[in-house]
């Protein structure tokens, strides 16, 4: 079935064959505070000339604020304003690569998503669809990309899913939610300044952020784990626990935030996530609710699975006095429980690693129902 293609290796892509996975790593990153201010100088040796356009794809939540004055346009560089409302869809990529073609007569010289996790995979699905025929829904899957994208740049302005350093790029097609899964698909430079994100509110700061600490958690317990990834999601797990923990400056917590999701990203890259991520795949296929809010939705009763994990996750829950929504299931018949519990269960990867080769003991349809039936 595709959708559990989908979520096999979402967010992580480990050797399941015996054969061990050659993983690209992005190439550039420069990290600092104000190091946006660095972008006209990154981009300009990329530029390929006057007419080949560098095109920044940027959340509409700055439109009118003063990063925009920041962004180095010169040239016919285009900015377009993109709403983070909804997940990204191939439809809206297909549609954002023939606005491109049309509106300039060379291919752009780059490619710049200023966002979070959407911006992101928006930026880097454009940027593999100008140098690709067909639809973006054509390339959902694993290595299907055949020539390289265009050259593209992530800055991310809220920290946690790590799509800053994966090699994925989750979108909605016509008929499955997958992610393009290429090598081509991962960012030639990354610019990390960890003031861009200093106007997320504290909600969505927490939402996303947990996303980051659930990777390390399920990444950390999983039976997938190797020396490469617990180095990197140890480290993504104590910047964690100091950002939710304890008592940082705003400017202190911003900067080992961003730090922890790219760790957190460079940990399930080589193992994989687990049941929070199978159950919260289920929620965002039939009700359509965003990965990070989801995924602390599931996590929050996952006590027998993680339990060390969800302690912690409660007592930084409280301390930023976050109320999670309540009754997201109440009104779900039993097909719609059925539907769920089917896509989760058919992510198997996810569970074995959680939960090791006899998942299938643990996690029954009816344990996963339940489950579902607490959110
Ligand atoms: P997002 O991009 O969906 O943004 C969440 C909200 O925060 C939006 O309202 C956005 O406008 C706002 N926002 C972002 N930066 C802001 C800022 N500096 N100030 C004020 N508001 C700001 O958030 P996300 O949680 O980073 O991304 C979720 C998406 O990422 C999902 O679509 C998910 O599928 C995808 N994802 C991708 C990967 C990958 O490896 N490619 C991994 C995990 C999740
Ligand atoms: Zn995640």
């Amino acid at each position: 079935m595709e959708i559990r293609k989908d979520i096999e290796l979402k967010e992580g892509t480990v050797a399941q064959t015996g054969h061990y996975r050659n993983f690209p790593m992005v190439p550039r990153v420069v990290f600092g505070t104000g190091s946006f201010d660095q972008l006209g100088d990154i981009l300009m040796p990329k530029r390929k000339s006057a007419d080949s356009p560098c095109i920044f794809l940027v959340d509409d939540v700055f439109e009118g604020s003063p990063l925009i004055g920041r962004i180095p346009l010169i040239f016919n560089d285009q900015i377009i304003f993109i709403s983070a409302d909804e997940e990204p869809k191939t439809v809206q990529v297909d549609a954002l690569v023939e606005r491109i073609k049309h509106d300039f007569s060379e291919l752009p010289s780059g490619i710049i998503g200023i966002g979070g996790g959407t911006l992101l995979d928006l930026a880097k699905a454009v940027a593999l669809m100008l140098t690709n025929k067909g639809s973006s829904s054509e390339y959902q899957g694993w290595d299907l990309v055949q020539r390289p994208s265009i050259y593209h740049v992530g800055v991310p302005t809220i920290s946690g899913t790590g799509a800053e350093v994966s090699r994925t790029t989750v979108l909605l097609g016509p008929d499955k939610k997958l992610g393009i899964n290429s090598d081509h698909t991962i960012f030639d430079q990354v610019v990390l300044d960890p003031d861009l994100a200093a106007g997320v509110d504290r909600k969505q700061w927490f939402y996303t952020g947990m996303d980051c600490y659930i990777h390390c958690v399920e990444s950390l317990s999983g039976t997938y784990l190797n020396a490469f990834s617990q180095s990197y999601g140890e480290k993504a797990m104590e910047l964690c626990k100091e950002v939710y923990l304890e008592n940082l400056s705003p400017s202190k917590s911003r900067e080992k935030l961003m730090m922890a999701s790219w760790h957190g990203g460079m940990s399930i890259a080589y193992s994989q996530v687990g049941v929070a991520h199978a159950m919260s795949y289920g929620l965002s296929y039939l009700l359509g609710v965003r990965h990070g809010i989801g995924n602390c939705l599931v996590f929050q009763h996952l006590k027998e699975f993680y339990p060390e994990g969800v302690a912690l996750f409660h007592k930084m829950k409280n301390k930023h006095q976050i109320e999670l929504p309540t009754g997201i299931c109440s009104s779900l018949t039993d097909s719609d429980f059925d539907a769920m519990v089917k896509v989760s269960l058919s992510m198997e990867p996810l569970w074995e690693n959680a939960l090791g080769k006899d998942w299938r003991k643990i996690a029954t349809p009816k344990k996963v129902k339940a489950i579902y039936k607490l959110i």
